[in-house]
C-alpha cells in the first residue's frame, strides 16, 4: 500500500469516527450524575443505594429503608443501563439502584 493511499484511508477512519461520537452521545442521554456532584451531595445521593449512611440517613435504615430505590421512587422514570430520569435532577441520569434522602414512595 502506498503512503499517499494509507493516509487517505487514516484520514477516512478518522473522520468516521468523529462523526459517529456525537450520535452515541445522543443516544446515550444525558451524563449520569456523579455523587460529588453538589446536588448529589446535597441529596445525599448514592449510586449503590447500599452504600447510604443510615446514620446520617434514618429514613433508609432497616428493613423498610432497605427496600427504598431510585428504580422504586415516584420521580425516577427508567431509562437504559440501568439509568434513569429524575425529576428532582434535571439533565442528569440516576442509577436505578441509588438513593437519595428525596426518595419517595410511588402512590
Ligand atoms: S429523588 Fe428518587 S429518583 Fe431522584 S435521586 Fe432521589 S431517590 Fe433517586
Amino acid at each position: 500500500m502506498t503512503q499517499s493511499r494509507r493516509d487517505f484511508l487514516n484520514t477516512g477512519v478518522a473522520l468516521w469516527a468523529t462523526a459517529l461520537i456525537p450520535s452515541i452521545s445522543i443516544a446515550a442521554g444525558p451524563p449520569e450524575l456523579q455523587e460529588s456532584d453538589p446536588i448529589a451531595i446535597a441529596l445525599g445521593y448514592k449510586k449503590d443505594a447500599s452504600t447510604v449512611d443510615t446514620t446520617k440517613y434514618p429514613k433508609r435504615a432497616g428493613a423498610g429503608g432497605a427496600t427504598q430505590f431510585c428504580n422504586n421512587c415516584a420521580l425516577y422514570s427508567a431509562g437504559e443501563n440501568g439509568l434513569g430520569g429524575c425529576t428532582a435532577i434535571p439533565g442528569k441520569q440516576v442509577a436505578g439502584l441509588g438513593w437519595c434522602n428525596a426518595w419517595i414512595p410511588m402512590s
